[in-house]
């Protein structure tokens, strides 16, 4: 039939195009339908180890990130005040081949993945903004903004933060607690850090400020993503970006006295609202999959990896619902998406409480195996539930995501025994479980 594909897809970020090459390659036909074109830009680089099995699994390996994007192999907590890193590696900057993780230039990363799509047999439609589908009954009709129709069995909404189906159907959730604006730009000729730093590019940098965080992503080009996100109480009213953005760095004052004498390579970009969550993330013909499902105030870089893995998990969903008509295991789905949702969650709202995450990440204590743990979660291992801290967070924080006065209360009672969490030396996280393909 014209027009009609076992699965489409609507949105071809990560979450869309690593779903759609899983099912192209089961034998399903798939359209991937994208409102933009690739190369187009996104925020989001950096990436966590525990994505790589994932990318692997569609050819993405080490060799080829290696050979097209920067080695990220561990994630550091600046805290400008004290004027202390804590480095929580995922291995020695010096010897892993190929590194743990990437950080990607989002126009290339995405592209890469898109391409992989389309050879896997998925079809793109690029420029094709859906604007209405009828998700009830099969076929389910789609329909793009120039009025084309296209029917399928079965739809995947992955639109990002447009989220289109859980605002349709009522199911998003805003979480106005985390960091409510964030604003970046990409500098190049950054002079080098007063204190030596030569590791400095290997790593994604975090510089903890009043009110929120800054990230400092480098990039394979040689550029760095630098941005600040703030909490509400933060955002300076009546400043444009550039001021908001260097009104922040201000508080970081050797990374400022840097970024003044850089290149800035675009305007300055901005992002706001972004975090929030939906209770319900499948119905009888579609499910919801990375951020179109959720999305968390980006500290912890967990956007793409909840992206690609929730894709992998929904590609064997809808296998199993159009094999079987098995819809125990869209609920499965869910079920081990909010289980990963809570860990981040939970970590993400220590953070915002400063004085327990300087207890948490800073502390002089040396505890290798809460540190292990902290540094699995960091990479990704968010399944993994030997690992002590994801017990520890799952317990603290209701099965249903709660209001931050509940989680708060929660979170309190739970950091005094976290008090003495601290560094140790660099690990590699052998507690990781890749995903392994299937369930
Ligand atoms: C400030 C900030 C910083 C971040 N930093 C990081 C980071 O360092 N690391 C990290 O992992 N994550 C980060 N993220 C999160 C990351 O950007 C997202 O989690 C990730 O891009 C989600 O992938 P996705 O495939 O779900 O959605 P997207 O990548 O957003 O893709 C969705 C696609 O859907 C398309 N679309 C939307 N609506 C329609 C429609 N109606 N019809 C057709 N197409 C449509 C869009 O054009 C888009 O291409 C950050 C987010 C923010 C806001």
């Amino acid at each position: 039939m014209k027009n009609h594909s076992d699965i489409a897809i609507i949105g071809c970020g990560p979450g869309g195009a690593v779903a759609g090459a899983l099912l192209a390659a089961r034998g399903y036909s798939v359209s991937i339908f994208d409102r933009q074109q690739h190369p187009r830009h996104h925020i989001g680089e950096s990436l966590l180890p525990a994505s790589m099995s994932i990318l692997q699994s569609i050819g993405m390996d080490g060799a080829y990130m290696q050979a097209h994007h920067q080695g990220k192999f561990g994630a550091r907590f600046f805290d400008p005040v004290a004027e202390r890193l804590e480095v929580f590696g995922f291995a020695l900057p010096t010897d892993a081949t190929p590194p743990p993780t990437f950080n990607v230039i989002r126009e290339i990363f995405d592209l890469q993945l898109r391409d992989i799509a389309q050879q896997r047999g998925c079809r793109i439609h690029e420029n094709s903004a859906i604007v209405s589908l009828t998700e009830k009954q099969t076929p389910v009709q789609i329909q793009d903004r120039s009025g084309e129709t296209h029917t399928c069995d079965f739809v995947i909404d992955a639109t990002g933060q447009a989220a289109m189906m859980a605002r349709k159907l009522g199911h998003q959730e805003m979480l106005p607690d985390f960091g409510r604006l964030a604003v970046y730009n990409y500098f190049s000729n950054i002079p080098a850090p007063e204190s030596a730093d030569p590791f400095e590019r290997q790593y994604l940098t975090m510089h903890i400020i009043d009110g929120g965080w800054i990230w400092f992503i480098p990039l394979r080009d040689g550029s760095t993503s630098v941005g600040v996100v703030l909490k509400r109480a933060a955002v300076q009213k009546n400043l444009d970006l550039q001021q908001q953005f260097f009104a922040a760095i201000q508080q970081s004052p050797c990374l400022h006295r840097r970024l003044a004498q850089a290149t800035v390579l675009a305007p300055y970009r901005a992002a706001g609202d972004y975090s929030y969550h939906c209770g319900q993330k499948f119905g009888p013909h579609h499910v919801l999959i990375g951020d179109a499902a959720g999305f968390l105030d980006p500290i912890f870089s967990s956007g793409v990896h909840l992206a690609i893995s929730s894709a992998a998990r929904a590609a064997d969903a809808v296998d199993a619902v159009l094999q079987r008509g098995d819809q125990g295991a869209l609920r499965q789905y869910q079920a081990d998406m909010d289980a990963a949702t809570r860990v981040f969650q939970a970590f993400v709202e220590r953070f915002y409480q400063r004085d327990l995450i300087r207890n948490l990440f800073f502390s002089s204590d040396k505890n290798p195996v809460m540190r292990k743990a902290i540094i699995s979660i960091l990479a990704g291992y968010v399944w993994d539930l030997t690992n002590p801290l994801i017990q520890m967070l799952q317990s603290a924080v209701p099965k249903t995501i709660p209001d931050s006065d509940c989680v708060e209360s929660a979170q309190c009672e739970k950091d005094e025994s976290a008090a003495s969490i601290s560094p140790a030396a660099e690990l590699t996280p052998t507690l990781a479980t890749p995903y392994a393909g299937s369930r």
